[in-house]
């Protein structure tokens, strides 16, 4: 053992990623490994992109660092005025920060905030979903709905947060059930959770748009939405989407709630704003909590050091260019759609695939040890990791996933390339994939 960097797993040091180039990472094993999940759904632009290491150079040159007591800076504007364009969804202002998770908790206690100032200061408690990832930090994680990450830090987590199933079709709608049904059941339960809290203590309802590190890749039924927002109108409470994972671009749409046609109060964005050039976070915030803070005391009572930070801010303004300019969200679509068309190809009739799913460039397969059970494979056998070090032997990076299943890990690995992929990427992916995806399973001890 080496390194002296506490990282997630102290008995193994990982190799080092030394150049990224495209969808390339070469590493201290003599590999190039092809990046097709661009970390955690992170590299949207791939790696090394021209552009974004030009922008970061030019700003470095100009200014690094002021403190936003004083000053804004010129590429945090910019960046403002181009992610708010046409102020989608009525979202009129970005709040800058340096991660999702720092996202989250702003999202939180600006929707907290909010309350304070309109005069509800009743709103306390916050209704999140189960198998939901909201980040690391308390706040975030006890926002989050999965068991396992929260397990050993419950004791010192908040009990503002309150949860509800998530909208997880393949394992939970039931075989007498319809979609509409399905949906019209969880909307019930929401609403049972705001009476049985007192609708006006609830500050905000929180949710993924698409569930991301949790569950992978799993969209909400048509119609969930509607309802949800439905239900926290009805009750005077902020809907909160994070899209951290599934935003800015990932699911074939700018933001993933446009598939939904239901816009946020405040949206959580984090990964693909700078596609990892920088470590770079925000939320967009709707008019009517600006007002109220204009209105009250005049600001957010929230911050951070580096928060809208100069070169951050740059390369997610060159990213979010690069984006726009060279038209990639057409470029997610259609390689989106070749990705579905062959994962399922490949693996759709596997044995231990249950579910195919995604949207975009965010497509997961969800493992089970029998398909007319849906069965999970023994926790134990870490079928995921498996997957993940096979497809690192043949050249894939891919993520692995642990969702919770009735009390038990299940076994998710997601696919979520850069933007920037082209057919033969997709088909290499795939091919590496489904190969790793074999190996794995015949490599299982027999009893598996
Ligand atoms: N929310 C969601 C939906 C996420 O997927 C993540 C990260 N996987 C976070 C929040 C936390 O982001 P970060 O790791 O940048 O703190």
């Amino acid at each position: 053992m080496r390194s002296r960097l506490l990282q997630r797993n102290l008995r193994i040091d990982p190799p080092l990623a030394l150049t990224g180039q495209g969808m390339l990472i070469h590493d201290s094993n003599g590999k190039a490994v092809i990046d097709g999940s661009g970390g955690a759904a992170v590299a949207c632009l791939g790696h090394g992109h021209p552009r974004v290491l030009e922008a970061m150079r030019a700003q470095m040159d100009r200014l690094s660092y002021a403190h936003t007591a004083l000053y804004s800076c010129e590429p945090a504007e910019q960046l403002a005025d181009m992610v708010l364009e046409g102020e989608p969804g009525g979202l009129t202002h970005l709040y800058l920060c340096s991660s999702g998770s720092e996202g989250v908790e702003a999202a939180l206690k600006l929707a907290r905030q909010y309350f304070v100032e309109i005069g509800q200061p009743n709103r306390r408690n916050f209704i999140a979903r189960r198998q939901s990832y909201h980040g690391n930090t308390l706040g975030a994680l006890a926002a989050g709905g999965n068991m396992m990450r929260r397990a050993i830090y419950q004791p010192i987590l908040s009990d503002a947060f309150h949860h509800v199933s998530a909208c997880y079709a393949y394992r939970d709608r039931r075989d007498d059930e319809s979609d509409a049904q399905y949906v019209a059941r969880l909307a019930a339960e929401l609403e049972a959770q705001f009476q049985s809290l007192g609708p006006d203590t609830v500050a905000a309802f929180i949710a993924e748009p698409v569930v991301g590190a949790t569950l992978g890749c799993v969209a909400a039924l048509p119609g969930y939405f509607q309802a949800v927002r439905a239900i926290c109108d009805r009750h005077g409470a902020l809907l909160i989407l994070d899209e951290v994972m599934s935003g800015m671009g990932r699911t074939g749409t700018m933001h993933a709630w446009e598939q939904e046609g239901v816009p946020p109060d405040i949206q959580v964005v984090a990964k693909g704003l700078g596609g990892g050039y920088q470590p770079i976070g925000g939320i967009m915030i709707g008019a009517k909590i600006i007002d109220a803070l204009r209105d009250g005391s005049g600001g957010f009572m929230h911050g951070h050091t580096y928060q809208a930070h100069p070169i951050a801010s740059a390369a997610a303004l060159a990213v979010q260019q690069v984006i726009r300019e060279e038209g990639l969200l057409e470029n997610v679509r259609a390689m989106g759609a070749l990705l579905e068309q062959r994962l399922v190809e490949r693996l759709g009739n596997h044995r231990h695939v249950g579910d195919i799913r995604g949207r975009g460039l965010f497509w997961c397969a969800e493992f089970v040890a029998d398909r007319a059970s849906k069965a999970v494979f023994d926790p134990a056998l870490k079928l995921n990791e498996r997957i993940k070090r096979e497809a690192y032997e043949r050249g894939l990076a891919c993520y692995p996933m642990a969702g919770t299943i009735d009390g038990k890990r299940g076994d998710h690995v997601i696919l979520s390339p850069p933007y920037i992929a082209r057919p033969a990427d997709i088909e290499a992916i795939v091919a590496r994939f489904g190969d790793a995806v074999d190996a794995a399973i015949a490599g299982l001890p027999p009893s598996g």
